[in-house]
């Protein structure tokens, strides 16, 4: 009898956690730059973008970095935001050839001294406690016309190769697309020779197939899934297949959201639910109406959701409607959600699809599919 009030107290009082395990906050479009285009569509936000997260519980993020410079440059954002913010440093796929070539088949004279520049802020960012994993590293054979497969292919390697010069172990952001075969011959000897202890390692935006991604368990590896990973009908299949207990969920904002031209879609229910709770808050029922009337909300959460080009006109009439008693209304809650442009509080999204693919319906058990999501997170990073 006593055990079970405890019990549904316990599940009285929760809530869900989330670690958001990809968000590239380096990128352009958080600055308000998108497309390659050099005109700003809207000041900086990722503050606000921080707060909306918070409001949710997504409690920790690693943000992932691409290139030498972006893996220096975090420590700032991590020293900020101490024990919910982490980092990455790697050179992903993509970016090797810019990083480290001369040319098409030429490496850079002062490769090695990169690649000792990159141990380093290894090193400096680990015993700071910034930096929680090495990556993003790996193969991406969708996008050739970043870095050729010879390209690619040596320099995971070499990047590979730097921990065996380390005297810490660091767990591995892996980057796998449509290059299971050599991503497995490259690093399955350093698995085996256990340079890489097993299990130490998550490939993040996971979309093979299920015998790739048996070939990646079979690894120990934990498998990343965002927006992308939950495109089709075929990938809903393969991740459901996913061991709960290898599963990690990420956004890869600003980048991977899901769509409604999306299979995963069909799956997402508006706020409030248990996966986004209802936030207590006498503000906002008050002025629930006035909302309905004037923002555009996010589908399913209670966010304004506008496109780029009306930041300005959103800004003005936050600023003209702004009052006291209606603080959050015109606070956090008025900053706009940008349509298109993925964001980590949608982390919760990727939880509840995954939920449902793995026929997970019982509160309970819920909680407990996402306590154990969160709980491979912080397994691997931050233990
Ligand atoms: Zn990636």
């Amino acid at each position: 009898m006593a055990f079970k009030l405890i019990k549904r107290q316990m599940s009285q009082s929760w809530k869900p956690r989330y670690y958001d395990i990809g968000v590239n906050f380096s990128d352009a479009m958080f600055q308000g730059y998108y497309n390659g285009s050099s005109t700003k569509k809207h000041p900086c936000d990722i503050e606000e973008i921080i707060k909306r997260a918070h409001l949710f519980n997504v409690e920790k993020m690693l943000i992932t970095a691409s290139t030498i410079k972006e893996s220096k440059e975090h420590f700032k954002l991590c020293k900020n935001y101490s024990n919910q913010f982490y980092s990455t440093a790697g050179v992903h796929p993509c970016s090797v050839a810019e990083e480290f070539y001369e040319n098409e088949f030429t490496l850079r004279k002062d490769v090695d001294s990169k690649l000792e520049e990159l141990t380093e802020i290894l090193k400096e960012g680990y015993k700071l406690n910034h930096i929680k994993a090495f990556g993003e590293i790996g193969l991406d054979y969708d996008r050739l016309h970043y870095s050729t497969k010879d390209q690619q292919t040596t320099m995971f390697q070499k990047q590979l190769d730097i921990l065996t010069k380390i005297d810490f172990k660091i767990p591995l952001f892996l980057h796998m697309r449509a290059a299971c075969d050599d991503f497995v011959k490259i690093i399955k000897p350093y698995v085996d020779s256990g340079v890489i202890p097993r299990g130490f390692g998550v490939v993040h935006s996971f979309t093979g197939t299920e015998d790739e991604l048996q070939k990646l368990l079979d690894l120990g590896f934990y498998i990343g899934i965002n927006g992308c990973s939950l495109k089709t009908e075929d990938n809903l299949t393969v991740a459901s297949k996913i061991p709960v207990d290898k599963l990690m969920i990420e956004t890869d904002s600003p980048w991977c959201e899901i769509r409604k031209s999306h299979a995963s879609y069909q799956y997402i229910t508006p706020y409030p639910n248990i996966f986004y709770p209802k936030i207590e808050s006498s503000t906002i029922d008050q002025t629930s109406s006035l909302e309905k009337s004037t923002f555009k909300l996010d589908d399913h959460l209670l966010f304004p959701s506008i496109k780029k080009e009306h930041y300005q006109k959103h800004s003005d009439y936050v600023e003209r409607n702004k009052s006291e008693d209606s603080e959050l209304r015109f606070g956090i809650l008025s900053s706009p959600m940008i349509k298109s442009r993925n964001e980590p509080v949608e982390v919760g999204k990727v939880a509840e699809v995954l939920c449902k693919l793995h026929g997970i319906t019982e509160q309970k058990d819920i909680e407990i599919f996402i306590d154990t999501i969160y709980n491979n997170s912080v397994k691997l990073f931050n233990n």
